[in-house]
């Protein structure tokens, strides 16, 4: 496996699967690895390319930028296991090369209509579109794997790609989760011991939703299982799964119009973490 920082040692590879990400590697980001190896084999048997890139552009706040971990060394061996190919972790300036500004792209309805990650972080999906659509540009993939764990990203991305004809297939992954259902975040290294137990009620609020059977009650079911934990979430809501716009009464989908896939998102702080999660809803089985 090649550890590489210029674009320019990026052609031989051109074709490939990619799997973006902001390094500080753990499971989750293992899992799309592996996803991204069986898309390639299935493809011909292109390589698999993990970028590690912390994107300055999608932070709001410079102290979170600042104390976002930077592990290159344990990402390039977890690459390695994982099945990668190639590990391309640019320096700022091949990303945003001084002199050439990088525009950030038209953004897609998803990334600023629904009042959820796009209310609580003004800017954050204008910095993503702009990192994501160089990356392609710079590591030009056939294909990209990108996780459930970021549901709205993974709309915005989805959205992008098709209205902006970039060509890139965007392939999903499942969200990969610790014991107790927490979902793995390079950002739970921050969190205590405590924080971590109250943290559980995040998953345990959509599990409460998922056995719900309208959105309303869902919704409520959520805040009870939230509030018990003494969080406070930014939202907790039931939405469809695409627009991510808040969905009709299951009763009046019944009536007139064709059920839609819907899902379940929380965001919430919990100690000094902001921690993200959602599932489909509904789902019995989560
Ligand atoms: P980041 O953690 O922001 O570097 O995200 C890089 C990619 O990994 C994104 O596509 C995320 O959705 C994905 N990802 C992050 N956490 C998980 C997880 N627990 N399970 C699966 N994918 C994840």
């Amino acid at each position: 496996m090649r550890v590489v920082h210029d674009a320019a040692d990026l052609v031989a590879t051109y074709g490939c699967v990619v799997v973006p990400t902001m390094g500080a590697l753990h499971a989750g980001h293992g899992a799309l690895i592996s996803r991204a190896r069986r898309v390639a084999a299935e493809a011909g048997g292109g390589p698999v390319v993990v970028t590690v890139f912390v994107n300055p552009t999608q932070f709001g706040d410079a102290s979170d930028l600042a104390r976002y971990p930077r592990t290159l060394g344990e990402d390039v061996i977890l690459s390695h296991r994982a099945g990668a190919d190639v590990v391309f972790a640019p320096p700022v300036g091949v990303v945003y090369p001084a002199g050439a500004p990088v525009p950030a792209p038209a953004l897609p309805a998803v990334a600023d209509g629904p009042g959820l990650e796009d209310a609580r972080r003004p800017g954050h999906f204008a910095g993503v579109c702009q990192v994501v659509r160089r990356l392609f540009e710079l590591v030009r993939p056939s294909a990209a794997v990108f996780g459930e764990k970021d549901w709205q990203q993974l709309q915005v991305i989805r959205a992008m790609t098709a209205e902006q004809g970039l060509g890139v297939r965007i392939v999903d992954a499942p969200t990969v989760r610790e014991a107790g259902d927490l979902a793995m975040s390079s950002r739970n290294r921050f969190l205590s011991a405590s924080d971590r137990r109250r943290g559980l009620a995040i998953s345990a609020s959509l599990r409460a939703a998922g056995v719900e059977p309208t959105a309303a009650g869902a919704e409520a079911a959520m805040r009870r299982v939230l509030e018990a934990a003494g969080i406070v979430p930014d939202y907790a809501v039931v939405r469809d799964a695409e627009t991510l716009l808040p969905v009709a009464t299951r009763a009046a989908e019944s009536s007139h119009l064709p059920a839609r896939p819907c899902r379940a998102l929380v965001a919430a702080r919990v100690g000094p973490v902001r921690l993200i999660d959602n599932a489909a809803w509904p789902n019995p089985r989560f």
